[in-house]
């Protein structure tokens, strides 16, 4: 089974995609957390993503689908993948459906998030990252047990710097100028696409994202 979470930043895709992905035994596949990973390595990926990340900006189509190519090699054949915050763009869908082909594989569904901007934006100031295992906190709906630390694994939690409100900004405006389109996009292709009202509390967004994969042919 192969799902796409599609989503504007701070909608709660990673939120729900580990968690289901820990119930189904799913690849949870995050270009975000990968390019994150590369520039913690300082790889020469890694070098090259900084300033479009830093500025709000995407991460050319060509660099994310050879890393999302390089990821899929070291996953099972079988083994369901949840991809989120990929594709973003329509060569990047493309790019997908053509990876997907060469391993005998094809997109089930794509789940659809939605929750007004001023919820973004608020999810976003509040969220609390784990650099080391990727967990995610709120500091207004989900703290930490103890400020500041990890409660999977101890490491420090950050804020990350493209979550301060400049760059948030700039990021829903591509969201808005690049991302949204899928939609249509997958619509003309005649893809399965189920919708989520992401504005509520975790589980039941969970309960309704969870039910949205599983009926999915
Ligand atoms: P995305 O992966 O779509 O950018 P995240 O899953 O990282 O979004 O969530 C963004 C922030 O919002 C995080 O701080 C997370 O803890 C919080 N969050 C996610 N889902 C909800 C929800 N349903 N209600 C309140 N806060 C949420
Ligand atoms: P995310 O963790 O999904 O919010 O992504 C953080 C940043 O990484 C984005 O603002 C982009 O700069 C970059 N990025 C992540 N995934 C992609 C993608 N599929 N295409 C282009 N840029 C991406």
């Amino acid at each position: 089974m192969v799902v796409v979470l599609l989503g504007p930043p701070g909608v709660g895709k990673g939120t729900q995609a580990v968690r289901l992905a820990d119930e189904m035994g799913a690849a949870h596949v995050s270009t975000g957390d990968l390019l994150r990973a590369a520039r913690r390595d300082g790889t020469d990926l890694g070098r090259k993503a900084q300033a479009f990340m830093d500025a709000g900006e995407y991460v050319p189509d060509d660099l994310i689908l050879d890393l999302v190519r390089d990821h899929l090699d070291g996953i099972d054949d079988g083994a369901p993948v949840f991809f989120d915050g990929f594709p973003r763009t329509t060569a990047q869908a493309d790019g997908l459906d053509r990876v997907l082909g060469s391993l005998g594989r094809r997109l089930d569904v794509v789940v659809v998030f939605g929750a007004p901007e001023e919820t973004l934006v608020r999810r976003l100031s509040g969220r609390r990252s784990c650099p080391h295992c990727g967990a995610v906190y709120n500091i207004y709906f989900s703290p930490p047990s103890a400020e500041g630390v990890c409660d999977r694994c101890g490491g420090l939690l950050v804020h990350r710097t493209d979550d301060e409100p400049e760059t948030v900004r700039r990021r829903l405006e591509v969201y808005e100028e690049q991302t949204a389109p899928l939609v249509s996009h997958y619509e003309a292709h005649r893809a399965e696409l189920k919708r989520v009202a992401a504005d509520r509390p975790v589980d039941e967004v969970y309960a309704d994202f969870s039910r949205a994969v599983r009926s999915a042919s």
